[in-house]
């Protein structure tokens, strides 16, 4: 893969990964461009965390092959044991991408919101205090939380926390934003403010893949969406295109099931 010539940032090519239960995804390709935001969608249990977690490299590909930027990372099967330059591409290619979860996104709670964002930059980069206090001050403007700077988590309303976690996310320079249903413990009035920070890097041209339930969202503010069941990508498509005229059966299936929240939004 590596000799071939590819514009897009990110490259899967038949990603496999099974648990002890069996297979989670099978064959997973799909090509992002740099700048792209794109939503993944699909029922429960489908392998959308799983599929975020083997490209922060939080799950080791079964087989198949990533590249992200200049980090590959391939396996040619389990019994293919992780040797160091595996370790080193999933070390290099987890410094590439920042991740944000549903919750629970580990703010350290006796730290400021300040502090929380600085630590990465500090710790991990060596970086000198005022410059890591800096920066860090220009992303909680970025996410609307520059009168939140001194506060601590446990203060924090749900959207808060999960701008904090992006501003935080954002301090260690990625050139990827996954989000694993960043806003599906909000109350409803806190979901738009979060859902605004990502339009609102998505035209700052940062590359974001966002594991979302809300449809709406994903119809207006994604470049595409692709579309997970079953541990495939079943079909991939602009979201006017997968909302109104889905081409598989199994996409109309699920997406019948949002046709109200869809509308209502
Ligand atoms: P989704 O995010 O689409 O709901 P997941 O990727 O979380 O789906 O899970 C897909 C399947 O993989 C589920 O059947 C789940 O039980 C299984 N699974 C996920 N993570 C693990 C794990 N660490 N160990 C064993 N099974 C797992
Ligand atoms: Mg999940």
């Amino acid at each position: 893969m590596a000799n071939l010539p590819d514009e897009s940032l990110i490259v899967v090519k038949n990603l496999c990964k099974s648990f002890e239960d069996g297979e989670v995804l099978n064959n997973i390709s799909i090509n992002i461009k740099e700048g792209d935001l794109v939503s993944l969608i699909g029922p429960s249990g489908c392998g959308k965390s799983t599929f975020l977690r083997c490209l922060n490299c939080l799950e080791l590909l079964d087989s198949g092959c990533i590249r992200i930027g200049d980090v590959e990372l391939s396996r040619d099967g389990i019994e293919q044991r992780p040797d160091e330059n595996m370790l080193s591409a999933a070390h290099q290619m987890r410094s590439e991408v920042g991740m944000v979860f549903q919750g629970y996104n580990n703010l350290f709670p006796h730290k400021t919101v300040l502090q929380n964002v600085m630590l990465a930059p500090l710790v991990v980069k060596k970086m000198p205090a005022g410059e890591a206090r800096g920066i860090a001050l220009g992303l909680l403007k970025k996410v609307g939380l520059e009168g939140a700077a001194n506060k601590y988590p446990s203060t924090l309303s749900g959207g808060e926390s999960q701008r904090a976690a992006i501003a935080r996310a954002l301090a260690m320079n990625p050139r990827v934003m996954l989000y694993d249903e960043p806003t599906s413990a909000l109350d409803p009035e806190l979901v738009g403010e979060v859902l605004q920070v990502m339009k609102d890097l998505d035209s700052e041209g940062m590359t974001q893949i966002i594991v979302t339930h809300e449809m709406k969202f994903a119809r207006d503010a994604s470049d595409y969406i692709v579309f997970i069941d079953r541990g495939e990508i079943v079909e991939y498509d602009d979201g006017d295109i997968l909302f109104t005229n889905p081409r598989n059966s199994r996409t109309r299936e699920f997406l019948r099931h949002f046709t109200g929240t869809a509308v209502n939004y």
